[in-house]
């Protein structure tokens, strides 16, 4: 990779102050592994913007919804609750935080994993539950049987763009339509027929020129409203401390309607805390794919 010495020193400060460090500059060949890791701490704050926010449409009811929703057993409302934005509120350019209806959906980042999301398929399977899988695109081309093998069980494949670039807005309109449409080809090639209707930009960075691009492609942008922060590595590890805040946080936080942000990829804790979450949220709310 070429770079020039002011290049270098944007590069190491953007590495500095990001996790995902990875091919910050890529051209459209020769991409390598990017070894995305985790969303930063804090996210981008929810900013309605009223400028280009559609309201969320809601979509169909999920056939199997619940008229009451019992109180998750053992918890007690969420003390953030009430400073949280409503669930039909627009995510960040517009994005879509709700399922819409009050059916609750999973949504694994970053993958696939080559070992990590067979794992969750076969814990999805188990439990009959669909979820959305937002892909990365040079991975989805290194795993294409992952992708193939998500589409075939039924579940929802979600453009993640291409490799994970944490300035992914700021870059030109060329590489942008590059990104998000090699993606969405990377995933066809793994799963002809496929339907790619979802786009999540990276750490939820969404601008209106990037939701823009997605809706050229036929996309939705998502946010989430339930993030189970398996990216809190250095402070729980990945061991049973992980598990119980992972956990504590979605059965803290998921309402109906929720969407919940997880993600698989290199996280085999997230595997793990799901063979408790999974049967919690099935027995407290509707799970559905988007
Ligand atoms: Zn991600």
């Amino acid at each position: 990779m070429r770079r020039t010495a002011a290049g270098g020193v944007v590069l190491l400060l953007v590495c500095l102050l990001t996790t995902a460090c990875g091919n910050i500059r890529p051209t459209p060949q020769g991409i390598e592994d990017t070894p995305e890791t985790s969303p930063p701490a804090t996210e981008p704050a929810p900013a309605p913007s009223p400028s280009a926010s559609p309201s969320p449409t809601p979509s169909a009811s999920p056939t199997k919804i619940r008229t009451t929703t019992p109180p998750p057993s053992g918890t007690t409302a969420p003390p953030s609750a009430a400073a949280r934005p409503a669930l039909d509120a627009p995510g960040p350019a517009g994005s879509r935080r709700g399922t819409g209806n009050s059916g609750v959906a999973l949504t694994f980042d970053d993958g696939p994993d080559p070992v990590n999301t067979p794992a969750l398929l076969d814990l999805l399977k188990q439990h009959g539950v669909k979820a959305t899988f937002c892909v990365v695109g040079f991975r989805a081309r290194d795993y294409p049987q992952v992708v193939a093998r998500i589409a075939a069980e039924g579940h929802t494949l979600c453009n993640h763009s291409w490799q994970h670039l944490d300035t992914l807005p700021n870059r030109d309109d060329d590489y942008l339509r590059w990104d998000l449409k090699s993606t969405n080809e990377a995933i066809l090639a793994a799963a002809p027929g496929a339907k790619i209707q979802y786009f999540r930009s990276p750490y939820g960075k969404f601008t209106p020129r990037v939701v823009a691009f997605a809706a050229e492609l036929g996309m939705t942008p998502i946010y989430w409203d339930v993030d189970d922060q398996c990216f809190l590595t250095d402070k729980y590890g990945t061991g049973p401390g992980m598990i119980s805040h992972m956990t504590r946080e979605v059965q803290r936080d998921t309402r109906p309607g929720s969407i919940i942000l997880s993600h698989e990829n290199k996280k085999p804790h997230t595997v793990t805390a799901y063979r408790t979450i999974l049967p919690w949220l099935k027995a407290n709310y509707t799970l559905v794919a988007l």
